[in-house]
Formats: structure tokens, sequence, C-alpha cells
């Protein structure tokens, strides 16, 4: 349920509420916009059908939200969220381009494509330094190391850092490094990352479940959110298909359908997402134009010798390449890059 206050709502009169609704054993979340704020309230709302909120000074309506994500659905804000990741902003007017290897390997090669990314316009620098294999026999990632070489190549370079986090046990360790934690497609309803994840001061970039619908997608946004934390970016990554001629199907008509269901925003993996790194600039120019707010990819300067990942890898000229192809179709959407 969601309760409007008129935009004339005082503090008095809102703080007021807050502390009827929690009386009553609910939690609330406040989102204050430009025109007026909103109160969210969550737990079983029920007991407030008997409480005249309406009554209350200061209430404009009571909404129920009908859908089972209430926090990140438009109806609780209409305006976009606009995630700050140490002063890049994921959500605005410019779309965000995150670039670098799938995994980290070592720090003279990261920083070689940190500045390479970072001339050809990319603003965070990615890097896998716990990734999630298929196999347990594949390289698992350098761990705090890999960590370290991204924070040293944030420094140097000034690009801000996502990375994943696959254990709730090691959320602790990859807030200190990273900018903007990473939760995989195989972990977005690894309903206990979320929860530790939700706690977290950092932003969280949510990647789409591997076999996951949108309404599951928003749910597992839902934990992150409900857990205080409003910094969440959503990622479209590709779902699993009958299609086997790419390694998934990217679904980029998830991303006008999770704008118009959420004010959270939106990035797509085109790297995941085919597969393939000759469909890359194509499908990152479409993602632009579905309405992204930004890109991640992967690229490396020797797909052939990459630790994973290499067949979806852009080589850095590449990269450089699609970056300048996206600039007309950003602006004939209205934004930049
Ligand atoms: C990655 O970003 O390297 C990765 C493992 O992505 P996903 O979780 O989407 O498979
Ligand atoms: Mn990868």
């Amino acid at each position: 349920m969601i309760i409007v206050l008129r935009p004339d709502a005082t503090r008095k009169q809102i703080d007021h509420i807050i502390a009827k609704v929690k009386k009553l054993g609910l939690k609330t979340m406040v989102s204050s916009g430009v025109e007026r704020t909103i109160i969210g309230v969550i737990g079983e709302e029920d007991i407030l059908r008997v409480q005249p909120l309406e009554a209350f000074p200061g209430v404009e309506k009571v909404m129920a939200i009908l859908k089972p994500y209430k926090l990140v659905s438009r109806e609780f804000r209409r305006e976009n969220t606009v995630v700050n990741a140490d002063g890049v902003k994921i959500g605005g007017k410019k779309i965000v381009v995150m670039a670098g290897p799938c995994s980290v390997e070592n720090l003279k090669g990261l920083l070689a494509i940190g500045k390479k990314v970072k001339s050809s316009g990319a603003a965070v620098l990615r890097g896998g330094a716990f990734k999630p294999r298929s196999s347990p026999y594949s390289f698992q990632g350098l761990g705090e190391e890999g960590l370290k070489h991204l924070a040293a190549v944030k420094k140097q370079t000034g690009l801000k850092v996502v990375t994943e986090v696959m254990d709730t046990r090691d959320v602790a360790l990859v807030e200190k490094y990273a900018d903007i934690l990473q939760v995989g497609a195989r972990n977005m309803q690894n309903f206990n990352l979320l929860k530790e994840v939700g706690l977290s001061k950092k932003p969280v970039l949510l990647k789409r479940g591997i076999a996951a619908t949108v309404k599951e997608f928003l749910m597992s946004a839902e934990y992150v959110l409900s857990n205080g934390n409003f910094n969440c970016i959503l990622c479209e990554r590709g779902i699993r298909t009958f299609e086997d001629a790419t390694r998934n199907t990217l679904d980029l008509s998830a991303v006008p359908l999770i704008k118009k269901l959420s004010h959270l925003p939106v990035i797509v993996d085109p790297s995941h997402g085919t597969g393939k790194w000759d469909l890359v600039a194509a499908m990152s120019k479409a993602a632009v134009a579905a309405g992204a707010d930004g890109l991640i990819i992967e690229v490396h300067p020797n797909p052939e010798e990459a630790f994973s990942d290499g067949a979806q890898s852009l080589l850095p000229e590449k990269f450089a390449e699609m970056m300048k192809e996206l600039r007309p179709v950003a602006k004939a959407v209205g934004r930049d890059v």
C-alpha cells in the first residue's frame, strides 16, 4: 500500500503518519519526489483498513499496489531513480558505459584496458574477481588480489568499479573496493545475498536470472529495496531459450517493459546476451534505441588468451568504434553517451 501525501504536507504530519504505521508493526519506506512525498507501507497491510488513514492531515490518498513488487514499482515512485556510483549517475540523460574484461587477470593488463576504455568514453570499469563458472575446474577469479587491482586502476584512471559478489560472506570485502556490487545472473534468486547487498550503502547491479521472468526479476530487486538500498540498477543480460545460435537470447523488449513497470535504471549486457563479439555493437545500438540507461561490455586486448569469455570480448579498437557509432543513436532518442 502507498500513502500519497499532499504537496503541502508538513514534516510533522509526515512523522505522525509514519509513527502511526510503525506502531501497527508495519515497515515504512519514504520516497521524496520532486512534486510530493509517498510513504510505502510493507507488511500485513490489512490492519490498515480499519485505520482511516485518509483522515490524517497531510494525506491525499491511500492506494493499494496490486503488483507483488511494491517499492520497485512506478506506482511507488513516478520519477526515474538516478543511482549515484561515486559521482557517476546511472539513470539520467547520459548513457553510462561500463567496460572491461570478464575476469581480472593481472594488474598490468587491467590498467591497459582501463586506460583504453576510458579514452573511448567508458565511465565504469568492469571485471570479475569472484567468477561464477559452470565448471569447478575453470578459473575461479583472483579474489581479493583482483579487487585490489580494480581499486588500483580506479586510482590511476578515475574509472569507477563494478565487480561481482557471489557470497554473503564476501559482501563486506567487495564493498571495500567496489563502487557498484554486481549480483550475477546465477545469484538473482539467492535471497540471502539480495538481503545482504540490500543492507549495503553501495549501489547494486542486479543481473536478470538465466531463466527468470521480468516479474521474478523485479521481485528480486524488491528484496534489495525492502532492505533499505534504493540504489539498484537492473541489467538485462539475455535469457535461455530454445535458440542455440547465440549464447543467450537478449530480451530487449524487457527494457521498455521494465522502464514502464519500475522507476529503477535499466542497463543491457550484449556481451553475455549474445556470446559473440561481432553482435555486440549492433545490440548495443539497439539497446540504446530501446531506452537503456547504460551498457556493460566485455573488452579484452587478446580475446584468444582471455581467462574467460574471450569469444564475446571486443578488442579495445572495436570498442572505440562502437562508442562512436552509439553517439548518433543516443542523440536520436534524446540521450548523450
Ligand atoms: C559477468 O558479468 O561476467 C557474468 C558472469 O555475468 P552473468 O552473471 O550475467 O552471467
Ligand atoms: Mn563474462
